[in-house]
């Protein structure tokens, strides 16, 4: 027997119309890419989100066409989301920080027929669009004034578009199965892999991201998403915040500390979710320039794992709660995020500090479970092995079926990251699968030796990688980049592991570098840092 309740479709148009009806004038404040800071609110963005569906319904496009955005966050850009999916389309947001031959293959992939772009972008659009045959034209995210020079057929202004349409416009009224959002996997080995998003798995993950436990945020809150729209769904802000009526701050292309700095304290933002590096830099800032957060209240911080120096800073010297989170882009991408239980509360300030270093708990709508030879592993802190996810906001195949099938017997997704769980239920990632360095048949832990490494004063990037050895197979290696200006030894950096871990998880050399390479998502790139290592030799 059936339910007798409506069928109401889970799409995400309904997040807008709702922020429309209940929260229309709640703002939403953008650092333009030209410079103003630029204001709108839900009620112009519903009604904007609207006109641009009807530009796009008169393109000779087809339900699950692709268009893609090539933009850093802003009002204009979270319109196109809206416009896309509202009608059916799919929105494939493209990382600026790829190489222009990665832009070309993923766009080609997609088959993204339009491309909305910052004006930023423009050089490169110059160069990439004529190698995209199946781009029919590129919108540029501006006003007349500001519009680019261009040697492209088929260029648009955004306002212009807007100016010339109406905002009546049918959203909704299809499957909530239907796909919505297209994000590429990084791809550090391999072609990147498209995560193909449907409308029902992001009302999901909203629903589960509002929880108290996640980011429980509310009408009240102000949110900043430093991290990208092109990077895992801004971690579900656009579609979360709407929903609840949060007024958003948009960082634009500026992210450095000082740029941040302003939003927060004029905007009064009192939540921001962000990658570490991101806040290193905020930090750094207002050391530098002896300046307090006087509105910021909590933090969520993920995408590579929290150094214990941002917890302790944040909450000893600015009494901001961080939350450490673990996701990726084929979850949606919230995995875990860190709160302490009521059992935590009542522990130590080091245990508690221990607790927030992990990643976190699942949420209701996760699912986790660590494998080792082929069996689950034992939920006792310690045993670590390969972390597998489910549930309904969790990639089950890659678009175009890319990569094969994906999950295993029980319907659990290999993360690629190596962890163990706790009998508390938090997850702590020891590794990715890729980088663990195995020595002597046994796991050691990079990520473990590099947060700790990142103590050292002056140490501004540590990178552990596993180095070829003729005894021991592996090796860890510890790559340094200093601060500018700082002075920093291998007996300082050794000194201060010595103690912090097991005496054979001891690098086995330290070396310095100028910069350690990073990838398009701002993470350390170990293959091209394997790579630069490559013909090194440890000291006999
Ligand atoms: P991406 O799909 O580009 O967001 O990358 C996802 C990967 O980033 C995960 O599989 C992890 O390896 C890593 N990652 C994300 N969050 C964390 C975290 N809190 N701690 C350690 N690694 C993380």
């Amino acid at each position: 027997m059936l339910g007798l309740m409506q069928d109401w479709a889970l799409t995400v148009d309904k997040i807008i119309d709702h922020a429309n009806l209940n929260y229309s004038n709640r703002e939403i404040v953008s650092r333009s890419v030209e410079g103003p800071i630029l204001r709108s609110n839900y009620g112009q963005v519903h009604s904007r989100s609207k006109k641009l569906s009807n530009w796009l319904k008169s393109q000779n496009l087809r339900f699950g066409s692709r268009v893609a955005s090539l933009a850093w966050n802003s009002g204009r850009h979270m319109e196109c989301w809206y416009g896309a999916m509202g009608i059916g389309l799919v929105l494939h947001t493209l990382n600026p920080r790829l190489f222009a031959d990665q832009l070309i293959y993923i766009i080609k992939h997609a088959e993204d027929e339009i491309i909305f772009s910052d004006i930023s972008f423009a050089p490169l659009l110059e160069q990439i669009i004529p190698l995209c045959p199946s781009v029919k034209s590129v919108v540029y995210l501006t006003d007349k004034a500001n519009m680019p020079q261009t040697k492209l057929a088929n260029v648009h202004c955004y306002e212009e578009i807007l100016e010339h349409e109406n905002d009546e416009c049918q959203w909704g009224g299809f499957d909530e199965n239907t796909a919505c959002g297209l994000c590429y996997t990084s791809g550090t080995t391999g072609n990147p892999k498209g995560v193909l998003y449907s409308h029902r798995s992001n009302i999901l993950h909203s629903y589960m991201s509002l929880t108290a436990d996640v980011m429980g945020i509310s009408s009240s809150d102000v949110v900043l998403p430093v991290v990208p729209m092109f990077h895992a769904n801004t971690w579900g802000v656009i579609f979360s915040a709407p929903m609840v009526g949060a007024k958003i701050v948009m960082p634009g292309a500026k992210m450095d500390g000082a740029s941040i700095y302003e939003l927060l304290e004029t905007e009064k933002v009192n939540f921001t979710a962000a990658v570490p590096t991101v806040w290193l830099m905020l930090l750094q800032y207002l050391e530098s320039t002896n300046q307090r957060l006087n509105s910021l209240k909590r933090v969520l911080i993920g995408g590579a794992a929290l150094p214990e120096r941002i917890l302790r800073t944040f909450e000893d010297k600015y009494g901001v709660e961080v939350r450490h989170a673990w996701g990726m882009t084929e979850t949606s991408p919230l995995g875990t995020v860190c709160t302490l239980t009521p059992e935590a509360m009542e522990m130590s300030k080091d245990e508690q500090i221990a607790i927030k270093l992990k990643q976190g708990r699942a949420p209701f709508g996760v699912e986790l479970k660590i494998k080792r030879d082929d069996e689950a592993a034992p939920r006792d802190g310690t045993t670590f092995g390969n972390l597998m996810i489910r549930g309904p906001a969790i990639a089950k195949s890659y678009f175009k079926s890319e990569g094969g099938e994906i999950l295993d017997e029980e319907g659990y997704f290999d993360t690629g990251d190596v962890a163990n769980i706790d009998p508390q239920g938090y997850m702590q990632i020891t590794d990715r699968s890729k980088d663990v360095i195995k020595s002597g048949g046994e796991w050691i832990s990079s990520i473990d030796i590099e947060n700790i490494a990142i103590g050292v004063d002056g140490v501004a990037i540590a990178a552990v990688i596993g180095h070829y050895h003729p005894k021991w197979d592996e090796r860890p290696l510890l790559v340094i980049q200093t601060k500018e200006n700082f002075e920093v030894s291998k007996e300082e950096i050794l000194g201060y592991l010595n103690g912090k871990i097991a005496k054979w998880w001891m690098p086995d050399d330290v070396q310095f570098i100028d910069a350690i390479p990073l990838g398009a998502t701002g993470k350390i790139n170990k293959v091209a840092l394997r790579e630069m290592f490559k013909d090194y030799e440890f000291p006999k």
